[in-house]
């Protein structure tokens, strides 16, 4: 099957990838020159474990190409999917254009019979409004739309996609079902549930995904804060909870609220659209308000510990990314408190394993360093954010007399009370009582 990727963002390029590994002849298409010429040049742009070995070995295999050339990307293509991004606009509704652009910009292009797969998260009712769009341009154009939605996580996108829980695809057309089918018959014959549904049925699958997914995190903060007061421990009411196969393990770490370029934008545009059609979503509304609120209270629950002239104050903040294994800081809660402290009149000392140059332009005002000691050395707290096994494997003996302070704060509760009970620190963790 011949395919093309309109986006080489994180999605995109992890279809892509992919689809060549389905054994599907793929070109990406990215309208970023210098993210092509990076790809070009042998350079994965973003950091996903596993993407840059697969990636080289189908390039390798000229089953895997890139251009910032829509027609030379397209040109004969059986597929096009399209997984450009779907930002927030300012009321927190979703910002189509980037979807719509993609969707103009190829209907001439493409071949007739094509099928326009949309894999961007986009709000109910965007295929319909794409397949106008596309008439629009080019009336006489016998082709199809769908919707695939894509439920991969960053930092595990690769194995994610290849092995999902199932593949949603939806469309009104059975020629473009019949395509979806044959794209992904190698997942199908390993036994993963394909769910084929209506355009509107997918698009909606997606965004309730996620909010559900949202929900258990925003939930689970609301126990620990709980916890906190009345001396209950919420590593061990999640865990008691989570075995109950109703509810589930996953999404029950409690921490510093949920971020990255999804979670944020797509309860956003949830809301809105609940908005849009008379049927508000209050769980979600309630779930976003508590969570924008929530680096702000880390942070000053810091301060409030320091106590003193924040002036006076260095704090080493660990881990920058909205979590482990990837480089993307979107919608991050760490650069939140960080800017939250750098206001208050702190020295923030910031480390991150990946996450530092996509950091930078954030937290403008922290220093960066390169190693985790060099930024906790002599600082009077110390603060986790972002749940890296680097973290978790410190020795917190060492770090503690690494510092100058006393406070050590770990708001991703990666470290065991009881082996810091011995340690001359004042210990703070979410939802957990420090060792009597
Ligand atoms: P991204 O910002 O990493 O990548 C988007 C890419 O699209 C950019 O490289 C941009 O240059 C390119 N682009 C924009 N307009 C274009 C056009 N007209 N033609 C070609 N390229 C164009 O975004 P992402 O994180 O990959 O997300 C893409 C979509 O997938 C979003 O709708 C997002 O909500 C959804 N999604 C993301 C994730 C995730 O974990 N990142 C997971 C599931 C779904």
């Amino acid at each position: 099957m011949k395919i093309a990727i309109l986006g080489a963002g994180y999605v995109g390029l992890t279809t892509g990838t992919c689809l060549a590994e389905l054994g599907h002849d793929v070109t990406c298409v990215d309208l970023d020159e210098a993210r092509i010429a990076k790809l070009n040049g042998g350079e994965v742009p973003i950091f996903e474990p596993g993407l840059e070995e697969m990636l080289r070995n189908h390039v390798g295999a000229a089953h895997l190409r890139f251009t910032t050339s829509i027609a030379s990307g397209v040109d004969g293509a059986d597929a096009v999917f399209i997984a450009v991004g779907t930002p927030s606009l300012p009321d927190g509704d979703i910002d189509l254009s980037f979807v719509e652009e993609a969707a103009r910009s190829i209907a001439r292009l493409v071949k007739p019979n094509c099928v326009i797969v949309v894999k961007s998260t986009v709000v109910v009712g965007t295929c319909k409004a794409l397949r106008e769009i596309i008439a629009e341009e080019r009336g006489a154009l016998d082709f199809s739309i769908a919707s695939n939605p894509e439920f991969l996580r960053e930092g595990s996108a690769v194995s994610d996609f290849l092995s999902p829980d199932r593949v949603v695809f939806g469309s009104d057309d059975p020629r473009a079902r019949a395509l979806l089918e044959k794209i992904y018959q190698p997942l199908a014959d390993k036994g993963t549930p394909i769910l084929c549904t209506t355009n509107a049925n997918a698009e909606l699958i997606k965004y309730s995904a996620n909010a559900f997914l949202a929900l258990k995190i925003g939930f689970i903060n609301d126990v620990a804060n709980l916890c906190e007061q009345v001396g209950g421990d919420v590593n061990a009411v999640a865990a008691g909870i989570g075995l109950d196969k109703r509810i589930g393990s996953s999404f029950l770490a409690a921490g510093p609220g949920y971020g990255g370029s999804c979670f944020p934008k797509d309860t956003r545009a949830f809301a809105a659209i609940g908005r849009k059609h008379g049927t508000p979503q209050s769980l979600i509304e309630n779930l976003i308000a508590s969570n924008d609120a929530r680096p702000q209270a880390l942070a000053d629950r810091v301060l409030r510990e320091l106590g003193g002239d924040p002036h006076a104050v260095t704090i080493a903040v660990l881990g920058l990314a909205f979590k482990a294994n990837t480089d993307d800081v979107r919608e991050s809660p760490s650069l939140a408190v960080i800017n939250r402290l750098l206001k208050a009149g702190c020295t923030v000392r910031a480390h991150d394993p990946k996450a530092m140059q996509a950091a930078a332009p954030h937290i403008s005002g922290a220093e960066l360093c390169d190693d985790a000691f060099a930024a906790v050395a002599g600082a009077d707290a110390v603060i986790v954010l972002t749940e890296w096994d680097e973290y978790r494997q410190m020795n917190v003996a060492d770090v503690v007399r690494a510092m100058r302070g006393r406070l050590l704060v770990d708001y991703r509760n990666l470290w065991n009370v009881a082996n810091i009970a011995d340690l001359d620190v004042h210990y703070v963790s979410i939802g957990r009582a420090p060792a009597p």
